[in-house]
């Protein structure tokens, strides 16, 4: 059954996750960057994402951002400014193959069941942390229009196979 690869819940965006609940079971949290934390192929990342970061990272959460691209021609600009605030950076993660959630938990050092990951690709960033045993939230994609037409086509068929075996009254609290 597709139910299990379900995420445990979905949500506008990451600004609308109850940070203060998951914080009394987690103490990590993996995002995303394209669509997630801002749109697809992000130059930069806009004030509203830095002070998200920031404030959860002061709330006493590690954070990292791991990414499927390879951030060609913006990696060095992304990478600084999580730098600031002492966030890691994987890029070519290769979700939802193990080895990078893998990677970050070691850069966090924590462990998948203190880690929440966050998402707004089910291929990619949800089943490969369901594979890990994480908690998983997806958060409705950033901004659909720059995708490219695969993307489209593949939420598409997402969100037929979501209609069909999500149910938010199953999410574990
Ligand atoms: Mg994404």
């Amino acid at each position: 059954m597709l139910s299990r690869w379900m995420p445990d819940a979905i949500y506008a965006s990451v600004h609308h996750l109850p940070w203060q609940t998951l914080k009394k079971t987690y103490d990590a949290i993996i995002f995303d960057a394209d669509n997630t934390l801002g749109p697809w192929q992000l130059k930069q990342l806009d004030q509203a994402a830095l002070m998200l970061l920031k404030h959860l990272s002061d709330q006493g959460f590690a954070i990292g951002v791991l990414s499927n691209s390879r951030m060609h021609g913006r990696k060095s600009v992304i990478e600084a400014q999580l730098n600031q605030v002492n966030i890691p950076l994987i890029t070519n993660g290769k979700k939802p193959v193990k080895a990078g959630y893998l990677k970050m938990l070691a850069l966090l050092q924590t462990t998948p069941d203190k880690t929440i990951m966050v998402g707004d690709q089910w291929i990619t960033d949800i089943i490969g942390a369901k594979r890990m045993g994480m908690k998983t939230l997806m958060v409705k994609p950033f901004s659909l229009k720059s995708e490219a037409w695969w993307a489209r086509w593949r939420r598409g068929i997402e969100w037929l196979i979501f209609k069909i075996f999500y149910r938010p009254s199953a999410e574990k609290k």
